[in-house]
């Protein structure tokens, strides 16, 4: 087990990433719960944002809450807003108190905005007050934002993407760690990007400073090969020439497949038309994956990009997604 920051949680180095949860069933995600807890996982993180997720896991949790630390966030930015998303979370979750509730998604221009009189962080405050949440944290996919959060004394944890392919935060990380605020991990795979698994793991539980990273699962297999790892996580020489070439083959300018960007007024599937490209170029799936752009609608396609722009101002990692879109069509169109 290990200490998370300061906050007198002890959890598990690898913890569930509610996401999932999204795409099955209630059934299934009891077994995904049953598995965490024969395999010792005890933090669990969701989202307001990941529609049924909560209600799910609230379901999944009934008799045995206690066993688990349940973290969850909100995009609300207000007090009233943020007053209710807490209750929300707290009847969706059939708990009486949350153990980690944090702003999420915050970007680095709107930081400052969220500690005013009649703004969010004000709603976390009196919550944590009244007992109904036990610790404030943030997530962001801007580093200026951790930086600033880690800084301030405010937040008692932070969760951010890191990985293989991106390991920008590794010094925010490193000073988040010394300070006692608790670091949690998100995006272990680059949102799909990276095939192994276990490699991934291993990349960022050999980094001290890491409390936990929270990888997506659905189903009992992936949370047994992920916590698997926990066993021996030792870099090995190939596996650090495989990791050497992962870098080298994904570059930075990738998809997370986060759907920040979406809806595109045209009705593109932004993430779906670059995971197919990525089939086509790094896993030699070109039939497979021309097949399945050709069953996307046409207007789903990355040619009924009309050049409008509305997409790359909300991409958190700044990609240039028309240039890209254009390069799904000469692969996949050609
Ligand atoms: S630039 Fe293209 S993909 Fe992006 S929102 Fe506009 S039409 Fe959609
Ligand atoms: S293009 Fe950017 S915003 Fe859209 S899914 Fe990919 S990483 Fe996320």
């Amino acid at each position: 087990m290990r200490k998370f920051g300061n906050t007198g949680m002890e959890i598990k180095r690898v913890g569930f990433g509610g996401i999932p949860i999204q795409r099955i069933s209630q059934e299934d995600t009891n077994k995904v719960i049953d598995e965490l807890e024969k395999c010792g996982v005890n933090f669990i993180d969701t989202a307001r944002g990941y529609t049924i997720s909560e209600e799910y896991l609230g379901n999944a949790l009934k008799g045995r809450r206690e066993k688990f630390y349940i973290a969850t966030k909100s995009m609300s930015r207000n007090y009233e807003s943020m007053k209710k998303d807490i209750e929300i979370s707290l009847k969706n979750l059939q708990t009486d108190y949350i153990d980690l509730y944090q702003m999420h998604n915050v970007k680095p221009a709107e930081y400052d905005t969220i500690f005013g009189e009649d703004r969010a962080y004000r709603a976390l405050l009196e919550a944590k007050e009244a007992g109904k949440i036990k610790h404030i944290g943030i997530t962001s996919h801007g580093l200026e934002t951790v930086e600033k959060a880690v800084e301030s004394g405010k937040f008692e944890t932070i969760q951010f993407p890191y990985n293989i392919v991106e390991n920008q935060a590794d010094e925010v990380f490193k000073k988040a760690h010394e300070k006692g605020v608790g670091t949690i991990v998100m995006k272990p795979l680059a949102g799909g990007a990276i095939d192994d698994g276990t490699l991934a793991m291993k990349y960022i539980l050999s980094r001290e400073y890491i409390d936990v990273a929270i990888p997506g699962m659905d189903t009992p297999e992936q949370v047994r090969e992920n916590t698997a790892v926990l066993e021996n996580f030792e870099l090995t020489e190939e596996d650090n020439v495989k990791i050497t070439k992962i870098k080298s083959e994904l570059g930075t300018n990738f998809c997370r497949r986060c759907e920040y960007c979406l809806p595109c007024p045209q009705g593109v599937i932004i993430p779906q038309n670059f995971l197919l490209e990525g089939y086509y170029t790094r896993y030699g799936l070109q039939d497979w994956a021309i097949d399945r752009y050709k069953a996307l609608g046409e207007d789903q396609r990355a040619s009924n990009c009309v050049e409008c722009g509305a997409c790359e101002s909300k991409c958190p990692y700044e990609l240039p997604i028309i240039e890209m879109l254009k390069n799904v069509v000469n692969t996949l169109e050609k």
